[in-house]
């Protein structure tokens, strides 16, 4: 790139497999009835990839490390971790690490993991209670911290990871102690930038964003979780997100 005439930065544009470099990253049911405010999928329609669609964009894909699947709910969290499930065992014939990101609910990981699972994703959102109220009002915090808590137990320290939304109207300090909270568990989490607009929502600065990616950063060192040791999702990707000892 160069910028008034001298070259300010160097890099090789990545070739994308499905959504992203080196992964198949595919979004399983494209709508969801859990309505957070935040979020597209609530907008659509009714709608969900079949396996023969999601094996057809996984062949057409080049130079995959990965497979990475994410859903919205189309009909019940439970019926959704089911059709994940079946999902996840019609791709694990390509070897590939498995990451997944859904609505967790009791017992989901393990079927997940017994599944072919390698990695989960279950996003906090975010960990003030008042503000997660009106934001994601048919879903609970609760269940999202359970299933955070049953993901490490089941894969492990450090392959679960988290989104916490930075926009939403909470403040610094309330995120440096989340952080700490995801990190004492072992889940590792994602500093996620609001999309779009949102009533009382405002996209963070740049400033504001990598303050608290530099207290996620030492968080992660001192709880000895290392994001860019992830195979799968958004922390393999980086291309949404900071992703801290990556980008800072
Ligand atoms: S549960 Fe996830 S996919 Fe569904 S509306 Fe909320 S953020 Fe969107």
């Amino acid at each position: 790139m160069v910028f008034r005439g001298d070259e300010i930065v160097k890099a090789k544009v990545e070739r994308v497999g499905a959504h992203c470099p080196e992964q198949a990253y595919i979004t399983v049911s494209k709508s969801c009835v859990m309505g957070c405010k935040f979020c597209l999928l609530p907008r659509m329609s009714p709608q969900r990839r079949t396996i023969p669609e999601i094996i057809d964009i996984i062949e057409k894909a080049s130079d995959i490390k990965a497979i990475s699947l994410t859903s919205g709910v189309l009909n019940s969290p439970e019926e959704e971790i089911e059709n994940m499930c079946n999902v996840i065992k019609a791709v694990t014939n390509y070897g590939l690490p498995i990451g997944v990101s859904v609505y967790p609910v009791e017992g989901c990981s393990t079927k997940l993991k017994k599944a072919g699972a390698s990695e989960v994703k279950y996003d906090v959102q975010t960990m003030n209670r008042k503000i997660y109220r009106r934001m994601c009002p048919k879903s609970s915090l609760e269940e999202r911290l359970e299933g955070l808590n049953e993901g490490v137990e089941v894969f492990g320290k450090g392959n679960v990871s988290s989104n916490i939304i930075i926009g939403l109207g909470e403040k610094d300090e309330e995120v440096i102690c989340w952080i700490e909270e995801l990190c004492e568990m072992g889940v590792v989490p994602i500093l996620r930038t609001l999309q779009g607009k949102v009533a009382e929502g405002k996209r963070p600065s740049p400033e504001r964003l990598i303050y608290l990616t530099s207290e996620l950063k030492d968080a992660l060192s001192r709880h000895d979780l290392d994001p860019t040791k992830a195979k799968t999702m958004c922390l393999a990707c980086g291309g949404c997100d900071l992703v801290p000892f990556l980008d800072l």
